[in-house]
């Protein structure tokens, strides 16, 4: 039988405990290493941001040459286009006066409608931020959801936003909730549930229907 989302949460905290998300330590870190993070691993961005640890504030980056920008990001891959992504994002913030506490009094389908404009902003980066930096309630319907919902049974709808809104729909306006839920399922999708899963002493083994 289907369990609840919220019993799956349960599960997955008691289990691999409390993640402690996200791991960048200020909120600008976090917004740009959501861009540097995509198609690649945290690692590389990690390597990206590491290099930009002197222009790790807003005004300072949007003054950096894209040129330089794009050096310097090398490792997270595409630099070019990320480079690219990053200037755009920091236009828009600009608008906002680069101050997070003006965005974060806005309503959630707003702001997601404003990022999703920006260049090379899309459904999983933009609710990154929106959940990370914004501390708005927002399930990240990403690959790793995706698939451990679909193995356990759930009939997962094939667009992002239908996925989303189902989840957010069964579960309580709780940001701290979809905070460690997207973890927990990163560490399940890292840990056991696999592109080839480990379902031996799998916290979910006794409710998942293992459709493969
Ligand atoms: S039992 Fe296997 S398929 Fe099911 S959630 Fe666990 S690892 Fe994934």
């Amino acid at each position: 039988m289907i369990k609840s989302y919220d019993f799956i949460y349960r599960r997955l905290l008691e289990y691999y405990g409390p993640q402690g998300w996200w791991p960048a330590d200020s909120d600008f870190k976090m917004m740009i290493g959501s861009i540097l993070v995509q198609n690649t691993n945290w690692k590389n961005a990690e390597k990206a941001l590491e290099n930009l640890k002197h222009y790790l504030q807003p005004e300072v980056m949007h003054q950096l040459a894209e040129e330089k920008l794009a050096h310097l990001i090398r490792p997270s891959g595409y630099y070019n286009m990320k480079a690219k992504k990053i200037k755009a994002f920091l236009y828009w913030y600009k608008k906002y006066d680069y101050r997070l506490s003006l965005l974060k009094f806005r309503e959630k389908n707003e702001l997601r409608k404003e990022l999703l404009n920006i260049y090379g902003i899309g459904n999983e980066t933009a609710d990154v931020i929106l959940l990370y930096a914004m501390e708005k309630p927002v399930f990240i319907a990403d690959n790793y959801a995706r698939r451990i919902f679909r193995r356990l049974g759930y009939n997962v709808p094939h667009g992002y936003d239908r996925f989303r809104e189902m989840v957010e729909r069964a579960l309580p306006e709780e940001t701290s909730l979809f905070n460690e839920y997207h973890a927990l399922l990163v560490a399940h999708g890292k840990t056991h549930c696999k592109a080839a899963p480990i379902c031996e002493g799998c916290p979910l083994l006794d409710v998942c229907e293992q459709r493969f």
